[in-house]
């Protein structure tokens, strides 16, 4: 199937519609649990740098808050459609459902190419975005933090932009913000950290030996460059291969991850990085090696190339890099994923760390972040360990299982369904 006639949120429900079954889930909780609860579309006249207009299109889903106040990334991206966000926003969903935390799942879009535009450009995009969206969010009501192409920056500027319209402070509406504007500590690379956890815990579990052996990473944003430095650091992994948007390098030897983080980002790509050879995005997937991150966008595992895919762990950082089709030859090959939505948890854990701690007015340590990360993470992988166990279904489906169960539990308490 070719990227373009992929719908994300077609395999978000066929997911869903997979664990639902396996659970026995009574068919109005199926069908409850197969759409997002609230969908906003807004539209959103920017003044860029020449003077004119631009026109952008911004989404909000809220997809469930059975469980607490939803909560997810905003994604900039040139390939935002309704689509992609309501997909992100079930996977939400289910991530913070896995790993236990009182939030539902959320997410908002803006089709847009931030790499095209100044600094004032998308600040003004991003306070537009507020004065439009706004209205829905809050931090009883929902939360917004980085993902694709927006930044901490990004974030600070929706922070202010939302208590200047509230005229008070605000600062849990929005998670993933600077420190100085009560960011929590350890949040830049919460998501590979918890990657980190679970990759530990699932190489303990197939017996297979971290130190030393070899890791590839496709991606190169916060989550690749997070997972080939702490790859290194955590995991004791030798980081073979990176690529980005513009294409991957490989050196069988090894590579200095702090190295390559700072060539990409002196010179905007991990092309050219000294004593390595070219490598495509496509080859990389397939490269033999222990430990395999995807960490860039959705579709990238797929029928066609499921079978080829040698790492022993995939570790998925990136939202549904896999489709159903392919997570049944991973799991007949034996090839172990870590699906999404457990293995990429860390980043909304440490956000709910940064929402509480902005509720207190009163701010934790580094090593106590990481500390309550690790159990988070640990916790939520033996919890689908147990049911991959139990079940004998693929990894993925165990994660759906272990959450949708959870959901369906607190909206059936709820009497919605
Ligand atoms: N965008 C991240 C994700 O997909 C983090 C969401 C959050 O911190 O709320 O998990």
């Amino acid at each position: 199937m070719s990227s373009a006639e992929y719908n994300p949120f077609t395999t978000a429900q066929q997911q869903l519609d997979e664990a639902a079954g396996k659970l026995g889930l009574d068919k109005g909780t199926r069908e409850f649990l197969r759409w997002p609860q609230r969908e906003f579309v807004v539209t959103l006249p920017v003044r860029m740098d020449d003077g004119k207009v631009k026109v952008f299109r911004g989404y909000r889903v809220q997809y469930n808050s059975a469980r607490g106040p939803t909560k997810g990334g905003l994604r900039w991206h040139p390939d935002e459609t309704i689509d992609t966000v309501r997909a992100l926003a079930a996977w939400m969903t289910w991530k913070t459902a896995v790993v236990d935390i009182p939030l539902g799942g959320g997410k908002g879009g803006v089709t847009c190419n931030p790499k095209e535009m100044s600094q004032g450009e998308q600040e003004r995009l991003a306070r537009g975005y507020v004065r439009q969206v706004g209205r829905i969010l809050g931090v009883t009501k929902d939360v917004p933090a980085p993902d694709v192409y927006t930044t901490p920056q990004i974030m600070a500027w929706m922070m202010d932009e939302f208590e200047a319209i509230q005229e008070e402070s605000h600062p849990g509406v929005i998670t993933g913000k600077p420190i100085p504007l009560g960011g929590s500590q350890g949040r830049g690379d919460a998501t590979a950290r918890g990657g980190m956890y679970t990759t530990r815990e699932a190489a303990k579990k197939l017996g297979i030996e971290l130190k030393g052996a070899t890791g590839a990473v496709q991606g190169f944003g916060n989550a690749g460059q997070y997972a080939a430095l702490l790859g290194e650091e955590i995991l004791g992994l030798k980081i073979i291969a990176a690529s980005d948007s513009r294409g991957g390098i490989i050196n069988p030897a090894g590579m200095d991850a702090k190295a390559l983080v700072k060539h990409k980002l002196e010179t905007g790509t991990v092309q050219g990085f000294p004593n390595t050879e070219p490598i495509s995005n496509e080859d990389l997937l397939e490269l033999d090696c222990t430990v395999l991150f995807p960490s860039a966008l959705e579709n990238v595992i797929r029928s066609n190339n499921a079978g080829n895919v040698k790492a022993d762990i995939i570790c998925e950082l990136a939202n549904g890099p896999t489709t159903p089709e392919a997570d049944e030859i991973l799991a007949k090959n034996k090839r172990f994923v870590i699906p999404d939505f457990l293995a990429n948890a860390g980043g909304v854990t440490v956000s709910y760390f940064e929402q509480v701690q902005n509720t207190y007015n009163y701010y934790w340590p580094l090593d106590l972040v990481h500390e309550r990360l690790d159990e988070k993470m640990t916790k939520a992988f033996h919890d689908v360990y147990d049911m991959y166990m139990k079940e004998d279904v693929h990894p993925r489906l165990a994660a759906y299982m272990v959450a949708v169960r959870r959901v369906a539990d607190a909206a059936k308490l709820r009497g919605w369904v």
